[in-house]
């Protein structure tokens, strides 16, 4: 079992107050926090997921989970975590995955982002991989990154329905699993797999 990513991002879209200042939080605005991370968290996982679920992984679990004590004005009150069943993947592969997290979160808000908007939110750090999305992008020589970048983008662009459906199902605990489809085209073999919806589903085992 391998983990490619881990998420815990820091909220800035609310004011930051110094340690040990006790706020009551009207509930109504501690909801709103934790349904835009639960939404922000759930479609990073899922663009972890369909990515690796493209590269050649035949069983995927994306997991979101709660930080209940945490500082709903510093940290995310919800974290979340890709998990993929084996390895199987190119360096190019795993540059693509690890990059598929922010690239979902930017995506959510504009689907026709350009290269050149996505490489800047990067690097300008408004939007930065966590620290294990990078030791998968690091794997490729920084020349390469952009076009991973690229590849990325286009890969969810043209798979966003199951983004989205995945990102709805990441909020229950869940595990993706995918078939082979031997009629695959020589083009969409170099991503692993044909990602279909009606390979998506709960597991009910658990
Ligand atoms: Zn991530």
């Amino acid at each position: 079992m391998k983990k490619i990513s881990n998420t815990r991002r820091k909220s800035n879209a609310f004011p930051k107050y110094k340690t040990g200042d006790r706020i009551k939080l009207p509930e109504a605005m501690r909801l709103s926090i934790i349904e835009r991370d639960t939404k922000n968290v759930s479609i990073h996982e899922a663009g972890h997921v369909v990515a690796a679920l493209l590269s050649g992984n035949d069983v995927v679990w994306g997991r979101m989970y709660k930080f209940n004590d945490g500082d709903v004005f510093d940290q995310s009150t919800r974290g979340g975590c890709v998990m993929s069943s084996h390895a199987r993947r190119t360096k190019l592969q795993s540059a693509i995955i690890g990059y598929a997290g922010v690239v979902a979160e930017l995506l959510q808000d504009d689907k026709l982002l350009d290269l050149w908007s996505v490489e800047e939110a990067i690097e300008d750090d408004t939007f930065s991989p966590s620290p294990t999305d990078w030791a998968n992008i690091k794997k490729i020589h920084p020349t390469w990154r952009r076009r991973a970048l690229e590849r990325c983008m286009d890969l969810l662009k043209a798979n966003w329905q199951q983004v989205e459906l995945a990102a709805e199902l990441i909020v229950e605990d869940f595990k993706f699993e995918i078939e082979f489809n031997p009629d695959a085209s020589e083009h969409d073999e170099t991503m692993g797999r044909i990602f279909l919806r009606e390979n998506l589903w709960r597991d009910e085992s658990k």
